[in-house]
């Protein structure tokens, strides 16, 4: 297998023995621009069809990978590669329509409007869900009609490079889609002067580096940034249910997905009986092996990161909340954490002002509705809340004040592919989902046909009335 650390594009290796691997992937993908755009939509819907097809039948190989590179447990991962083949799925069905415009008729002009793809894009993903979140960016740029060059993250590189080969066998021509694994790719791809835009998935801080390192060649830029998110319960809500989503929304994939709730705001009224069942279920979680399949937490993704996670532990207790479950590793080999809730907590804190990135949820009490707008709006994030309250129209004034790009009300994060998603505040810059994705991957263009002969003003035009 060649090494994970070369670039290599679709049924072209690209050759790395004279340029920065970003600079041979960006030249390959520049290269196939103008052959892949002009390729009769419905040819490319096939192809992206049948790398739909290929993630199906690959998809217990590719769960194996995201496992073994991020420590995830393959109960999600399964379904996480799933979620891949449903977006190759889903932009495939939109590439004929992509380009679709209005005409705009004035008196003197049938204005049309059109739209193309930028170019070459770039498309940068961490390494949470890595398959799952590379295919939302780069099946919306192909079928949009770009080429593509992914720096997928340092720790998990292995999925992406089964993406290429599946692309390769669907029939997707040379350069179109170009995988660059590597440390510091990324500032490099943001330089390069050939790539048009980029599609970015991370921390907050690098997004603000992205915008800047891609300032020079003026990039067009897509954010996705990190989250911390509140579910607020008020006590008129189905508590069962409430229970249910809070549990699944933090302890899921490791408590490693942007969107997951990690403050919960929860009304005094049931506090101590919310916290208490909490407790108990938490308690029960299994932590263990990624590839058992009763696992339901794994491992934390890297050293680097399981420090992280378990320093949090101490400021909690720094900052004197209380450590109602978990709050510790387990055994001494892996870098294992037990599901954690810190309990009596205040807004202010560290543990629910910074994104831990973990298994770890922070419960602060509230009084009344106001307190719930307030504290859940009372930080630099804004990527999604949730809601929980069977007063309908409370529902209505609270969603309408929250400070997030996406909300939901009764329910846990389930992604519909037309609906936008995004954050606002530090959470990000920018929409994809449905037609959005293709905002981003395309330009507008608009284009002016006169009906007749309106009049000209006629400059220099001698005795002529201007
Ligand atoms: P990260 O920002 O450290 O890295 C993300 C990617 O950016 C990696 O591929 C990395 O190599 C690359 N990168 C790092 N520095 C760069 C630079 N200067 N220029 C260009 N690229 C650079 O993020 P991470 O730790 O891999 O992922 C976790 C973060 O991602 C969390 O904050 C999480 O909330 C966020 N996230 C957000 C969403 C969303 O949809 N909003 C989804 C998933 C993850």
């Amino acid at each position: 297998m060649p090494s994970p650390w070369l670039a290599y594009g679709c049924a072209q290796r690209v050759s790395t023995t004279m340029r920065r691997p970003i600079d041979a992937a960006a030249s390959a993908a520049s290269a196939a621009f103008a052959d892949w755009r002009d390729l009769p939509a419905p040819e490319r819907r096939d192809i992206l069809l049948k790398v739909a097809d290929g993630i199906e039948a690959r998809a217990d190989e590719i769960a194996f990978c995201e496992c073994w590179d991020t420590g995830q447990a393959y109960k999600f991962m399964s379904r996480a590669a799933l979620r891949g083949a449903e977006n190759f799925r889903y932009f495939a069905e939109q590439v004929v329509q992509a380009s679709d415009g209005q005409h705009l008729k004035s008196p003197t002009l049938m204005n049309v409007t059109t739209r193309v793809p930028v170019g070459p894009v770039g498309v940068i993903t961490p390494w949470n869900t890595p398959f799952m979140l590379s295919t939302w960016k780069i099946a919306p740029a192909l079928a949009a009609g770009c080429t593509v060059v992914h720096k997928p993250a340092e720790a998990s590189p292995f999925s992406a490079r089964l993406l290429v080969e599946i692309a390769e066998q669907a029939g997707l021509p040379p350069g179109v889609l170009n995988t660059v694994n590597g440390f510091g790719e990324g500032k490099a791809l943001c330089e390069s002067p050939l790539i048009k835009a980029i599609a970015f998935v991370g921390e907050s801080r690098t997004g603000s580096l992205i915008t800047r390192q891609g300032a020079d060649t003026l990039k067009r830029n897509h954010l996705e940034l990190g989250g911390k998110n509140p579910v607020i319960v008020f006590d008129d809500a189905n508590l069962e249910r409430a229970l249910d989503a809070v549990i699944f929304m933090i302890y899921s994939i490791d408590g490693e997905r942007c969107t997951s709730s990690s403050r919960l705001l929860v009304q005094d009224t049931i506090r101590e009986e919310f916290e208490r069942r909490l407790v108990e279920r938490v308690d029960n979680i299994k932590v263990g092996h990624p590839l058992d399949p009763a696992t339901e937490i794994g491992l934390m993704v890297s050293e680097e990161h399981y420090n992280k996670v378990r320093r949090y532990f101490e400021i909690a207790r720094e900052e004197g909340a209380t450590v109602a479950a978990g709050g510790m590793t387990v055994g001494n080999e892996g870098y294992f954490v037990r599901p954690t809730l810190f309990t009596d907590a205040d807004n202010r804190m560290r543990i629910a002002q910074e994104e831990i990135f973990g298994p770890v949820l922070t419960s602060i009490p509230l009084a009344t509705e106001e307190d719930a707008l307030q504290l859940a709006n009372d930080i630099p994030y804004g990527l999604t809340a949730y809601v929980w309250t069977n007063d309908l129209t409370r529902a209505l004034r609270v969603t309408d004040k929250l400070e997030a790009g996406m909300i939901w009300v009764n329910s846990e994060n389930i992604r519909h592919l037309p609906t936008p998603f995004g954050g606002v505040k530090a959470s990000g810059i920018g929409r994809d989902g449905g037609d959005w994705s293709f905002e981003f991957y395309m330009e507008q263009k608009h284009i002016g046909f006169a009906i007749g002969e309106h009049r000209i003003t006629r400059l220099g035009a001698r005795g002529a009335s201007t």
